[in-house]
């Protein structure tokens, strides 16, 4: 019979004054992406890893007092302890930085590792200059929108494509994109071509495939490529390669510079990304979505969801 949430409180309570020197409970926890491209790595049986902000719930801790709240790897369970958090020094446990009246899940989106990898990965590599034409794939979810506004702070012409209108509307009407570009509605090209006559001078590329390969035969001579993810393909087959539309010509005659990247390779300046939205949220120039789901029972669902396209902005689950 399945143990109630309760008792496991209770038991893991106990045992925690024998091993642990604190007790964490989840609040928020995060469903991205990069889970559906990593799970062929996961072992069985393993829990499944993600991000959550929890609160210390039992504390015999200088470093975690009970209260304290907690950003950790500790993926999609309830309860953690230090123990746990000790054998493992991957679940990477921190205080979460005051963020004054804002919501604590937002430092698993805009605040988050998101954040950081609409920032660093959309100034790094794509290096926009005011008056350029930008654009974004995967436009509406977690990082895509981030980035479109940030191409809005520095001046450019912003073209964002997701797949769905009401997504659409929010990117124009709300967070100031010049253009949206249903992808499930046919002439992506023409009109690609219509809102963007000068040419493409930044990709932001969240989704890779047919999308990217649309986009890439528009760019202009020295344009700047940041390869962010290639959701398009995470459910692919790899024993036989995938196939798109070939590029290479497009790349090879307007010389662009194609990077893929990891957010972690910024890790020693997350600071700096989390001041700069944190001012531009404080400012109104940075704009924020959850969907939020309610329920650790619902986790699964909303996972599945969010790979649909269920989610306008970051997808979380409230426990
Ligand atoms: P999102 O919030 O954007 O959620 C995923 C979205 O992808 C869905 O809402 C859906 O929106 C879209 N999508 C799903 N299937 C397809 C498809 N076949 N073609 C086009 N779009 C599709 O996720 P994130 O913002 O968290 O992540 C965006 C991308 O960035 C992902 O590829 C992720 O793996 C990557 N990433 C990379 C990091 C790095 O360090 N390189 C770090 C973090 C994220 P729609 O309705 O538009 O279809």
């Amino acid at each position: 019979m399945e143990m109630s949430l309760q008792l496991k409180k209770i038991l893991i309570s106990n045992a925690f004054f024998l091993i642990a020197e604190f007790l964490s409970e989840a609040i928020y926890l995060s469903v991205d992406p990069y889970m559906r491209a990593y799970e062929h790595l996961r072992q069985l049986e393993s829990v499944f890893n993600g991000s959550q902000i929890a609160k210390i719930i039992d504390s015999r801790s200088k470093q975690y007092p009970l209260d304290t709240y907690v950003i950790g790897d500790f993926g999609w369970r309830s309860l953690t302890t230090g123990e746990e958090e000790a054998k493992d020094p991957e679940l990477s446990i921190r205080i979460l930085p005051d963020f004054a009246k804002l919501p604590l899940s937002l430092r698993l989106g805009v605040l988050g590792m998101p954040g950081s990898t609409a920032y660093f990965g959309f100034l790094e590599i794509c290096e926009p200059k005011a008056g350029e034409t930008v654009v974004v794939s995967g436009a509406a979810g977690a990082v895509g929108n981030h980035v479109g506004q940030i191409a809005k702070i520095k001046g450019c012409t912003v073209i964002g494509i997701a797949g769905d209108d009401e997504k659409g509307k929010w990117l124009v009407d709300e967070l100031g994109f010049d253009h949206f570009i249903n992808y499930k509605k046919p002439y992506l090209a023409k009109t690609l071509a219509q809102y963007a006559p000068s040419g493409v001078d930044c990709y932001f590329d969240n989704v890779g495939g047919e999308i990217s390969s649309t986009v890439l035969s528009q760019m202009n001579l020295f344009g700047r490529v940041s390869v962010c993810g290639s959701i398009s393909s995470y459910n692919a087959d790899y024993s036989h390669l995938p196939k798109a539309t070939i590029t290479q010509g497009f790349i090879v005659m307007k010389q662009l510079k194609i990077e893929g990247f990891v957010v972690h390779r910024w890790d020693n300046r997350q600071n700096e990304a989390f001041q700069q939205n944190l001012q531009w949220i404080n400012e109104g120039k940075l704009k924020y979505k959850e969907t939020v789901t309610e329920g650790f029972e619902n986790i699964f669902k909303a996972f599945i969801s969010m790979l649909q396209g269920g989610n306008i902005g970051k997808a979380i689950i409230k426990v």
